[in-house]
Formats: C-alpha cells, sequence, structure tokens
C-alpha cells in the first residue's frame, strides 16, 4: 500500500526526515510512534502525498508518486487516502451530517446520494442520534468520530491519523481507538501517529521514530519481506 525508500525531508536547514525507508502492506494496522519533533506529522505528510520528499521514493497503491502531477496526486489522494488529525479539522458551524457529506463533494456523487452516504457513515461510527449538531455541540470524541465518518466515506484503502486520540481524554480516545480497529478489520489499512507508547505497543506493528530516523520496526525481522 505504501512503499518509502530513502526518504529525506529538508526544511532550510531543519532535516525533519534523514532518510527512512518502509513498507505497508494491504491491510495492516501499525504505529508510527517517537516524541515530539521527531518526523512523525512530515513522515505522514510525506505517506499522504500532501508533500513530496526532498529525496527518496514513495509509492503509494503502486504508484510513483514523483511521476505524477499535481492533479494526478489530487486524484490518487481523493480515491486513495483518509486523513484523520488531532484537531479534527471540522468547519465551524456546519452539521455533522454536511461536514462528511463535503467529503464526496468533487466526487460527482449527487447531493442526495452524498447526505444518505454521510447519514450512513455517521451511524456506522455511533452518532446516528447527533446528525445535525454542530462542532461547538459535540464532545471531543464525538468530534473525532465524525472526523474519521468523513476520511472514510468513500472506502479508501488507506486511512492516515495524526495523533488521532491525542486532544481526547482516556476514554474517548479508547473509544477511537475500537473504531480505528474496527475499520482495520474490516479491511483498510490504518496507520497511526501517536507519541503515546501505550497506544503504540497496543497495535500489531509499532514503528519508532528518533530524529528523523526509524531506530525501531516491530515487523523488522519477523521473517516478512518488508
Ligand atoms: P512530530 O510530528 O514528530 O512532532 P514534525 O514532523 O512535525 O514532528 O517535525 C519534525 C521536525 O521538522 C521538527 O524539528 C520541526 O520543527 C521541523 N519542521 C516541521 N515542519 C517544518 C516546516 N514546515 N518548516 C521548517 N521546519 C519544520
Ligand atoms: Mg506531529
Amino acid at each position: 500500500m505504501v512503499e518509502l525508500v530513502g526518504v529525506q525531508q529538508r526544511y532550510g536547514d531543519v532535516v525533519a526526515l534523514g532518510g527512512a525507508d518502509l513498507s505497508v502492506a494491504r491491510g495492516e494496522l501499525l504505529a508510527i510512534v517517537g516524541p515530539s519533533g521527531s518526523g512523525k506529522s512530515t513522515l505522514l505528510n510525506v505517506m499522504g502525498t500532501l508533500s513530496r520528499p526532498s529525496r527518496g521514493t514513495v509509492r503509494i497503491d503502486g504508484h510513483d508518486v514523483a511521476a505524477l502531477s499535481d492533479r494526478e496526486l489530487s486524484a490518487l489522494r481523493a480515491r486513495t487516502i483518509g486523513f484523520v488529525f488531532q484537531q479534527f479539522h471540522l468547519s465551524p458551524g456546519v452539521p455533522a451530517l454536511d461536514s462528511v457529506a463535503d467529503g464526496l463533494l468533487y466526487s460527482g456523487t449527487p447531493r442526495g446520494q452524498r447526505r444518505r452516504a454521510a447519514e450512513a457513515a455517521l451511524r456506522e461510527v455511533g452518532l446516528g442520534h447527533r446528525l445535525l449538531h454542530r462542532p461547538h455541540e459535540l464532545s471531543g470524541g464525538e468530534k473525532q468520530r465524525v472526523a474519521i465518518a468523513r476520511a472514510v466515506l468513500g472506502n479508501p484503502p488507506l486511512l492516515l491519523a495524526d495523533e488521532p486520540t491525542g486532544a481526547l481524554d482516556s476514554r474517548a480516545g479508547t473509544a477511537v481507538l475500537e473504531l480505528l480497529h474496527e475499520l482495520h478489520r474490516a479491511g483498510t489499512t490504518v496507520v497511526v501517529i501517536t507519541h503515546d507508547r501505550d497506544i503504540a505497543a497496543s497495535l500489531p506493528r509499532e514503528v519508532r521514530l528518533r530524529d528523523g530516523r526509524i531506530e525501531h520496526d516491530s515487523a523488522a525481522g519477523a521473517g516478512a519481506a518488508r
């Protein structure tokens, strides 16, 4: 699903990623864990094709990102990748149903169908009773579940979550993690970025970052050809 070879990301003098090699197979659930500033978000942005690396190769679902125009890249991203962020990124004042339905705005899906799909997605994340609530009327955990419903609406095979529980108390965080497990069981490839070592250790695979380098990958040496 994702293959990074020698990926480096520099911002001026800052080397945010110093040559990362990482393969993620279809259907995996893994954590990328490391302290603040270790390059986790940078890695997620590169995996999500939101930024092109300074060096190295990024393949998403078999496509070499460097070979694609910005427009082709947007199309690949739209059909392949869902994103979830720590701060939910929901527009103020917009009801949950519309926030989720708007995820299909550029897919050519008619409005009625968008709203039906959004309602189904919200029911799946346990928010069938909160369809018309606006962000300020929702708890943090509920907001994150709206964001997850939006991220998975078109059934993207890859879900990238950057500190999805970072703004939540432990109970809401547990519910969000359980939801990510469910998506994984349903076949989605899920990458969870976290600075929480307990969360990382609870997932099937753990990749540890430090100072822009992968210092440990629990899948390495497991015999799998990664
Ligand atoms: P993490 O998500 O693990 O906290 P980041 O990937 O956000 O880490 O950042 C890694 C390093 O790169 C940090 O030292 C950060 O300050 C730096 N960095 C990230 N984004 C930029 C940017 N746009 N410009 C300059 N430096 C950046
Ligand atoms: Mg970060």
